[in-house]
This record gives structure tokens, C-alpha cells and sequence, in this order.
């Protein structure tokens, strides 16, 4: 069974300042660099190193931060399936203050042209019993084809409706199993209460509801319904917790792809996730393939 992760990747260029500048003021970082992101790079990453054979399906800009995007992830992928456009390469600017609090500026054009089902052989590729995994960054409509192909094809699909564009969702009927975490699940209900917005998500349409919790694991909702429960993470003293999401979609992923059950494949992310969350960064902290495999055997 092979993974499919359908997504963004950019360059995140990290700058650490004292405090945030006021409008029209310019500072200077006390540190800066450049890295690899896009919750779908980060999430392919992450199912590859669980040891599942993944495909990546991209879209990059024809120059210089594409093929540093390319570079990057021919190091960790055996499989890139990337669409080139001539478009700048998606980008994010993260500024990070002293105290932790972040903004960030993303520029998102090779995400808004992707139209994987077009544009790429990702349809004839998606097999029955393969897993199909999408996020929130491309279009809605691009989405829902990928999802919609995949159902046809017999595929698996996990949806990790994040970010959300609360006037453009995808529809979350095609997803078998939907993933958020707790603020995205109450702008999505309404719902403060996580049991209430896993049955208010169950209701929209989706197979299988996992709305992560942070330290507190994750709840469960379904198949058919079941539950919910919740599954605990294990207890870790966490360091910086930015992409433990993604590892924890990927992994579940992975998971499934290896043939464990829902349950097993969340606590197998549940895992991977917390090993994360002690180390300093997003893609740098995801286990790599070995800590991964110490974890399934
Ligand atoms: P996001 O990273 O998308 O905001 P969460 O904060 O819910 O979502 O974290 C996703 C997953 O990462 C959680 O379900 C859990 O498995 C893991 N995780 C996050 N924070 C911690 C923590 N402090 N200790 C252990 N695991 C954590």
C-alpha cells in the first residue's frame, strides 16, 4: 500500500527579533535562516521515514527556491512528482519574538495554480487500498478532486483540513478520515466542547473524526460513529511543539499504509509526535526512520 500526500512546499525563512517592529519601523533579527516547509512537505517527510513507500505531489516554481525546495526533498523522498510553474516558489516569513508569539506572511502561488487531477498523473497513479492525504493549502476544489479520484480508485483518504478557509472548506463527505486540531474544530462547529465538534464534524460528513489535543493526545470519533475516545501522548517535557501536527499526519498515514488499524496507526502518531515536541524546529524534529522503526517494533 503506498501513500499519496498531496500539498504545498515552501521555503520558511525564520527571523528571531526582540520584539515585533511597529507599522513602518524596521528591525534588525537576531538570527535568521532558511528551511524547508509546507505542511505538505513536512507531512510526506514524516510518512516516508515510518517506512510506507510515499509519492509526494507538488508544485514549485521554475527558480532558484524551487530547486533548493527540489533539493531538499529528493534527500528524504525516493518519490517526488513535482508540477513546475513559471510562478515565484511558495515562501513563508516567520518572525518570531523573544517571548514566542509568531506571525507569518505566506505567499502561496504555485498552491493556488496546482491543480493536481490536471495537471499531473496523480489519478491514474492512486491504487486501491493506497492512502490519499491532502491539507488545507491548495484550493478547495483542487481538494476535493484529489479526494473524489482517490474514492474512485478505491484509495484510503485523511484530510488534515488545515489551514482552514472557512469560506472555501473542502468537503469533508470525501474524507475517511478528517484530522484538526482543537481551534480548528471549534471555528469549524462552534463547538468548545472537542466531543460536541467531533459530532458536529461526524455530521458534515466525515468517516472518522481525530481532533488532536495537544499534551492530552487526540479523540477518536468512528468509524460508524463509535466512540468518541480519547487516546492519551505520551508524557514528554516539550520544547517547541511548531509541526508536531504534521508529524502526527504523516505518521498516521504511514501507519495505516503499513497495515495497522485506525487505532493502532494514532497511537504509532501519538508516539512519533511526542518525540517531536522535545526538539527545537518543524521538519528537523520528526524521528527519523530508525526512532520511527524502534516505535512499530
Ligand atoms: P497542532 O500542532 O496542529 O496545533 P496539536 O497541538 O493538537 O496540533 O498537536 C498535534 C499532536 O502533537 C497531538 O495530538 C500530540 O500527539 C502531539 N503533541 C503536541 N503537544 C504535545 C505535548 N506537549 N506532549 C506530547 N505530545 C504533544
Amino acid at each position: 500500500m503506498h501513500v499519496h500526500v498531496v500539498g504545498n512546499a515552501c521555503v520558511d525563512t525564520m527571523f528571531r527579533v526582540g520584539r515585533f517592529p511597529a507599522a513602518g519601523e524596521t528591525l534588525n533579527a537576531s538570527s535568521y535562516a532558511d528551511g524547508l516547509g509546507g505542511k505538505g512537505a513536512n507531512q510526506s517527510v514524516a510518512a516516508a521515514r515510518t517506512g510506507a513507500a510515499v509519492t509526494f505531489w507538488t508544485a514549485l516554481g521554475k527558480d532558484r527556491a524551487g530547486a533548493w525546495i527540489r533539493s531538499r526533498l529528493d534527500r528524504e523522498l525516493s518519490d517526488l512528482e513535482a508540477s513546475e510553474f513559471d510562478l515565484p516558489s511558495d515562501r513563508s516569513t516567520i518572525v518570531i519574538e523573544a517571548s514566542g508569539e509568531n506571525f507569518i506572511v505566506s505567499g502561496v502561488a504555485c498552491s493556488e495554480a496546482f491543480d493536481p487531477i490536471a495537471q499531473t498523473a496523480l489519478a491514474r497513479r492512486i491504487a486501491f487500498g493506497d492512502i490519499l492525504v491532502c491539507q488545507g493549502n491548495l484550493r478547495a476544489a483542487a481538494i476535493n478532486a484529489c479526494l473524489r479520484a482517490a474514492r474512485q480508485n478505491g484509495a484510503r483518504t485523511v484530510l488534515n483540513a488545515s489551514p482552514i478557509d472557512a469560506a472555501a472548506l473542502p468537503d469533508f463527505g470525501l474524507a475517511q478520515v478528517l484530522v484538526v486540531n482543537q481551534s480548528e474544530a471549534k471555528a469549524l462547529t462552534g463547538q468548545g466542547d472537542m466531543a460536541a465538534a467531533a459530532d458536529a464534524l461526524a455530521a458534515k460528513g466525515a468517516g472518522t473524526v481525530v481532533v488532536t489535543l495537544g499534551a492530552e493526545g487526540c479523540l477518536v470519533l468512528g468509524p460508524d460513529q463509535a466512540g468518541p475516545r480519547r487516546l492519551p501522548a505520551p508524557r514528554v517535557e516539550a520544547l517547541d511543539t511548531s509541526g508536531a501536527g504534521d508529524v502526527f499526519c504523516g505518521c498516521l498515514a504511514g501507519g495505516l499504509a503499513k497495515g495497522m488499524s485506525v487505532i493502532s496507526a494514532l497511537k504509532f502518531a501519538l508516539a512519533a509526535a511526542a518525540i517531536a515536541v522535545t526538539r527545537p524546529g518543524t521538519l528537523i524534529s520528526c524521528p527519523s526512520a530508525s526512532e520511527m522503526a524502534a516505535l512499530i517494533d
